[in-house]
């Protein structure tokens, strides 16, 4: 592992998330502005090679896992040349996606060793769906869920909880996992440019457990261990095939073992998803310069906690959050 990807704070960069669009199919309400986004011209975003050539680089100086992420990744067209760029890398591919057209990709996937598959899904409430996505795909979303389950996918599925609207579903959630051998993982709501983020919608890791503890007796609950550089802390109900975790950004941060970088559709790295601060690598790319020392830089001028909102107090300032992109052009 070459060292520009080794911040100050001794932390090593071996996980990029690359934006492959700023479009998607669904508009969640905590994601996608009611007005929508302005998005990027075309021209401004990474082609295929852009996108190879930029990954290759994180590679060979050690970067171990790619994630692709959008909007909706799989509404990029022909995605499935670049699935095949990619897995030529030696890094795991994996990718996040609301699952509404996954079906249609099972066979690349398994062409391409894509494996690990985290969906986005908010409620299995079908109205509660369509309310939070604006879009009514419920059920081709759940039963492309049931159909990565049987073709033998790791599937997450991301529930972002929202007080007083899906924070009465977490039960269950976790009984899915009675039956499937599937990781719920409960997101603390995050305040991001336009999604309308108040502290007081937001549902902690505490009051999860709770819920939680309540539900089940405690010989019941086991904490599992979490994977190295984990943003979840993991669970698992005794004899249920599956599990569920908590990220908690918000009430718990876990920056100490990041190892994430962002890559932006439009070709910008950001150091961390609550910075405001990018790097933008497309442009000198396209110059012929090195993206390199671009990469060093952005990396060695990372603050050690959620981009320098170190405490929930500057986390409450929206003044902050309006300098950061909206998530759907960040990707999560
Ligand atoms: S908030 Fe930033 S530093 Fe913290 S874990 Fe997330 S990306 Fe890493």
């Amino acid at each position: 592992m070459n060292n520009i990807l080794t911040d100050r704070h001794n932390r090593k960069h071996t996980y990029l998330r690359i934006s492959l669009t700023e479009r998607c199919n669904l508009r969640c309400t905590y994601c996608m502005p009611e007005g929508g986004v302005a998005l990027s011209p075309k021209s401004h975003i990474m082609s295929f090679d852009e996108i190879y050539t930029i990954a290759k680089t994180f590679a060979d100086n050690g970067v171990t896992k790619i994630r692709l992420t959008g909007g909706e990744p799989l509404i990029r067209k022909d995605i499935t040349v670049l699935l095949k760029k990619l897995a030529s890398l030696p890094v795991e591919l994996a990718i996040t996606t609301n699952a509404v057209s996954v079906d249609r990709f099972i066979d690349t996937f398994k062409a391409y060793g894509i494996q690990n598959i985290n969906v986005s899904l908010d409620s299995l409430d079908a109205d509660k769906f369509k309310q939070i996505t604006r879009r009514n795909y419920f059920d081709k979303v759940y039963y492309n869920i049931l159909l990565l389950v049987k073709n033998g996918f790791n599937v997450k599925l991301n529930a972002v909880l929202i007080k007083g609207f899906n924070d009465n579903e977490i039960i269950d959630f976790i009984n899915l996992t009675k039956k499937l051998a599937i990781n719920i993982r409960f997101i603390e709501f995050m305040p991001f440019d336009g999604n309308k983020w108040d502290m007081k919608k937001m549902v902690s890791y505490n009051e999860i457990m709770n819920v939680v503890n309540t539900s089940f007796s405690e010989d019941k609950v086991n904490r599992i261990q979490d994977a190295p550089n984990d943003t979840s802390k993991n669970y698992k109900i005794e004899g249920y095939r599956g599990s569920f975790a908590i990220i908690s950004s918000v009430t718990n941060p876990f920056c100490d073992s990041c190892n994430r970088l962002r890559l932006t559709a439009n070709g910008q790295i950001k150091n961390c998803l609550f910075s405001a601060k990018e790097s933008d690598l497309l442009t000198p790319l396209r110059e012929g310069k090195a993206i390199e020392p671009i990469i060093q830089n952005a990396i060695k001028t990372k603050l050690k906690i959620r981009g320098g909102m170190d405490t929930i107090e500057k986390l409450q300032k929206p003044e902050l959050h309006t300098k950061n992109r909206n998530m759907t052009t960040i990707g999560g």
